[in-house]
């Protein structure tokens, strides 16, 4: 498996894979790959005939003053996993590659960027939608796999490439979690023992609000004051954001409709984290 530093190389390969025919799976990543970026890799191998793996962290999706310097890295064993995996790319730029001196385009995004995530992490979008674009149009792949654990990114995602006719088929994939229940995510390495204990109280909190709409509690400001709740009863909790919003245009609705399309999308802060999970309602 090669691990590719240009743009050019990475293209020249793949115009030769799509020469003889072969479909191509493209799963971009920020590297220090967990379990979670492995569902998406071992997806994109069954699915393709050949699968990049993009390792970048974007400097253009952190503000000032967030984890941009101190986000974890891993190269070795990213590609180990991958390699195991079956990937047969890893496309791994430094930041002068993806953008030169002279970068004046970006790609944005209203709407559905702009609550939840998008409300506290100003630029995070904007630095999603031209990232993406750029490796859709290096890798020009078939399909491209995102987790649903970042639910907002994947609503993003998909609509950009409906608005602005991207042929590429979008794959969203499920949520890995720890056995506890905690999502996995690289930043969970920012977690100390003590936090990390605490940590699942997340999920457990989604999963009591997903009972809750079962017996038939649909208010929303009534679900969210439930997770909140529990959030309150651990003081190294602190709730940024906790929404029911429509599972594709991530607008907040004021009750849960019955027809499965809603989520309850959180924020949670603990220690040096900022933890983000979902749950399907
Ligand atoms: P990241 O490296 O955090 O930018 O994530 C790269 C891709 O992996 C994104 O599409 C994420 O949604 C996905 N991903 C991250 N964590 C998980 C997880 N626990 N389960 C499934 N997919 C995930």
């Amino acid at each position: 498996m090669n691990i590719i530093k240009t743009i050019g190389e990475t293209r020249k390969i793949i115009k030769d894979w799509k020469k003889s025919g072969l479909t191509v799976g493209l799963v971009p990543t920020m590297g220090f790959l967990h379990e979670g970026h492995g569902s998406l890799i071992a997806r994109s191998v069954k699915e393709n005939d050949r699968t990049v793996v993009s390792v970048f962290v974007n400097p253009m999706q952190f503000s000032l003053g967030e984890d941009m310097g101190v986000y974890p890295r891993d190269m070795e064993r990213d590609s180990r996993m991958c390699q195991e995996l079956g990937a047969d790319l890893i496309f791994n730029p430094e930041a002068e590659e993806m953008y030169t001196k002279s970068f004046y385009s970006f790609v944005d995004m209203s709407v559905i960027s702009e609550g939840l995530c998008g409300a506290s992490r100003e630029n995070m979008f904007k630095g999603v939608c031209t990232v993406v674009s750029k490796l859709f149009n290096i890798v020009t792949p078939d399909r491209a796999y995102f987790g649903k654990k970042d639910a907002q990114q994947l609503a993003v995602v998909k609509q950009m490439v409906n608005d602005l006719n991207i042929d590429i088929k979008i794959v969203g994939c499920d949520c890995v979690r720890e056995a506890d229940g905690l999502a996995k995510s690289s930043r969970n390495s920012y977690l100390t023992h003590g936090e990390r204990a605490v940590a699942p109280k997340i999920y457990a909190a989604l999963l009591q609000v997903k009972k809750m709409v079962i017996c038939g509690e649909h208010h929303s400001c009534v679900l969210t004051e439930s997770f909140k709740r529990s959030m309150y009863d651990e003081p190294m909790l602190q709730t940024e954001y906790a929404e029911i919003v429509d599972g594709l245009t991530m607008q907040p609705v004021p009750q849960v409709t019955g027809q499965g399309r809603c989520l309850m999308a959180v924020a949670v802060k603990l220690g040096k984290a900022r933890l983000i999970d979902n749950i399907e309602i």
